[in-house]
C-alpha cells in the first residue's frame, strides 16, 4: 500500500496542543470527556483533544469519508459492472456484445480514475 498523506489542519479546538483546555478553569470539555468515556462531575484536567486524539493536527472529517468512499464506489461500479456482464452472458442477451465494449469501456476509465488518483494524494 501508498502511504497516504493527510490534509491536516492545526487543530482548533486545543490550540494545536493536543490537550483540551476549552473547559472550566483550563479543564477539558465536556465534549472531550465524553470522548475519554469518563465519568462523574469534578473537572477533568489535561485530557488530550477529542477532536485530534491528541495529536494538535486534526484531518477533515470529509476527507478522511473521500478517502474510504472513492475506493469503495470503484470497487463497487467494477462489480456490478462483472454482474451485468456476467448475466448478460448467460442469458445470451442479443446487447452482450455491446455491452461488453461499453464495460471494457468504463472499467478502463474507472481503474486508471482510480490508480491516477491514488498516485497523486
Ligand atoms: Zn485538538
Ligand atoms: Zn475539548
Amino acid at each position: 500500500m501508498q502511504e497516504i498523506k493527510a490534509n491536516l489542519y492545526p487543530c482548533r479546538h486545543c490550540n494545536e496542543s493536543g490537550t483540551c483546555t476549552s473547559g472550566k478553569d483550563g479543564s477539558s470539555c465536556q465534549a472531550c470527556v465524553k470522548q475519554h468515556e469518563l465519568k462523574g462531575k469534578q473537572p477533568h484536567f489535561g485530557l488530550a483533544c477529542g477532536t485530534c486524539n491528541g495529536i494538535g493536527q486534526a484531518e477533515p472529517t470529509t476527507e478522511r469519508m473521500n478517502k474510504r468512499i472513492k475506493p469503495m464506489l470503484a470497487l463497487g461500479i467494477v462489480f456490478l459492472v462483472l454482474i451485468f456482464t456476467f448475466s448478460l452472458a448467460v442469458t445470451k442477451n442479443q446487447y452482450f456484445t455491446e455491452f461488453l465494449a461499453f464495460a471494457g469501456t468504463l472499467m478502463g476509465s474507472v481503474t486508471a480514475f482510480y490508480f491516477s488518483h491514488a498516485k497523486n494524494t
